[in-house]
């Protein structure tokens, strides 16, 4: 498990402020009533649980555990468990929302949860760890559900405890229920297309906006600040189709090639030394250096609130697409508009995880396993189709891609509620 989890944990908790406050924008600028205000703002449902777990010390230790469906007007509420020792209610309550605003964007039949158990996984024994698990399933099991709720890996969660996940609920329904749980490990039902398929729907509408633009796509110039499980294989996919990736980094510091870096090895270099830094055979770049590295496609996938409004002017590409959750900072955002710069936004731009979830819990439902060339096909087009929808949006002057997905959101989720009879 990657300690840099801590990071983005907290790190997530100033960019609620940054998605709370476009919604607000949002909200304004459609115009909405009073009713479907609190509509969109307040939980369906929101639970608290607290559960012992008999520890292998001998001791036994409560745990307060979450889960919030924020909306689910348009499908079972979706989402990831996390496990930190800060998550409370409130964290998880706004995190629910933008996973019922994204599902929303990429047109996927689902609303928004998130959820998880205020515990360091860290200072946990592995047995410790699946104790923990088990015993937060138990008490929520009777609120999550292939047709209710659908959790899947989020912070310091992953592949294994997804699989302790499954088979807790299938314990207690007394049957095999795979479609419980997404991100599973692919002998248990998942998709191994899950593991880079963030990056892969991250590419879909780069090259879709980049099309757009008028930009041809082998050659042109990346830089990619993280290099792990978004940044690495967002990189990794850019140089296998032709891209130059001219630039990674990562916490420990990056490197540089205007010729292209050799993205393989690269990772083979960071898998030995722990780190890009170090490569033998590229320039050494500090991370404000990577930001304002001469490129034409720019792509935070570490932190967000890495370009404000003190950097964004240095900003050198054309197209800047957000893996990270609110790399930007509103002000950069603003900037970036000004000087014609194209942002796809994190609401659009990191959904493909979410979407293969989708397929792998349609997969499980029907009991079947869908060859991978139909998964990749059907990511391709649902990005593709998402990417179109948001732009339309955009119909008169130019484009804010970030107030249109919202705002493709927010329709999609009010018309649900609206055939349903609640407005
Ligand atoms: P990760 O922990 O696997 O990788 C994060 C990378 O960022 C690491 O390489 C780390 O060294 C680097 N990093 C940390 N601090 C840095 C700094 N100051 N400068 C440069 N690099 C730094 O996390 P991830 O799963 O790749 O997620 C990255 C971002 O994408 C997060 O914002 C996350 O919320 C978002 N995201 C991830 C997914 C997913 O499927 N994993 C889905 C949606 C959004």
């Amino acid at each position: 498990m990657n300690r840099n989890h801590e990071r983005l944990h907290r790190d997530e908790k100033d960019l609620r402020s940054l998605a709370m406050t476009e919604l607000q924008n949002i909200y304004a600028g459609l115009g909405l009533t009073r009713e479907e205000l609190d509509l969109l703002s307040l939980p369906r449902r929101s639970f608290t649980v607290s559960f012992p777990v008999k520890m292998t010390s001998g001791r036994t230790q409560m745990y307060t555990g979450y889960r919030v469906q924020h909306n689910d007007a348009r499908g079972p509420a979706k989402g990831g468990i996390r496990f930190h020792h800060e998550l409370d209610e409130e964290h998880a309550t706004e995190l629910a929302l933008l996973m019922a605003l994204k599902c929303a964007v990429v047109n996927i039949p689902f609303g928004g949860a998130k959820g998880g158990v205020a515990v360091n996984p860290l200072e946990l024994s592995r047995i410790d760890l699946e104790n923990v698990t088990r015993g937060y399933i138990r008490a929520i099991a009777d609120h999550i559900g292939p047709f209710k709720d659908i959790p899947a890996p989020d912070v310091y969660t992953d592949e294994q405890i997804m699989a302790w996940i499954l088979d807790e609920y299938e314990r207690i329904k007394r049957e095999h229920v795979p479609a419980v749980v997404t991100g599973k490990p692919p002998e248990l039902g998942g998709i191994a297309v899950r593991r880079y398929s963030t990056a892969l729907g991250g590419v879909h509408v780069l090259e879709q906006a980049l099309k757009e633009r008028g930009m041809a796509g082998s050659g042109l110039r990346v830089a990619v600040q993280g290099f792990g499980n978004v940044g690495e294989h967002t990189a990794r996919i850019l140089h296998e189709r032709g891209y130059r990736v001219v630039a990674v980094s990562d916490v420990n510091g990056g490197i540089q090639d205007p010729a292209g870096l050799d993205i393989p090895a690269v990772r083979k270099h960071r898998d030995a030394a722990g780190s890009v830094a170090g490569y033998a055979g590229a320039r050494a770049i500090t991370n404000a250096g990577l930001l304002a590295a001469e490129c034409d496609v720019l792509i935070p996938a570490a932190l967000s609130n890495q370009v404000d409004k003190s950097n964004a002017r240095e900003v050198k590409a054309t197209v800047v697409l957000e893996m990270a959750n609110a790399p930007l900072t509103a002000e950069a955002d603003e900037i970036l508009f000004h000087r014609d710069v194209t942002v796809i936004p994190d609401i659009l731009a990191n959904a493909g995880g979410v979407v293969v979830s989708y397929f792998e819990w349609s997969q499980n439902l029907s009991n079947d396993t869908w060859p991978e060339d139909k998964v990749l096909a059907r990511l391709a087009l649902t990005m593709a189709a998402a990417y179109a929808d948001v732009l339309a949006l955009c119909s008169n002057g130019r484009c804010r891609m970030r107030q249109a997905a919202y705002e493709l959101a927010v329709k999609r989720i009010l018309q649900a509620e609206r055939l349903r009879g609640n407005l």
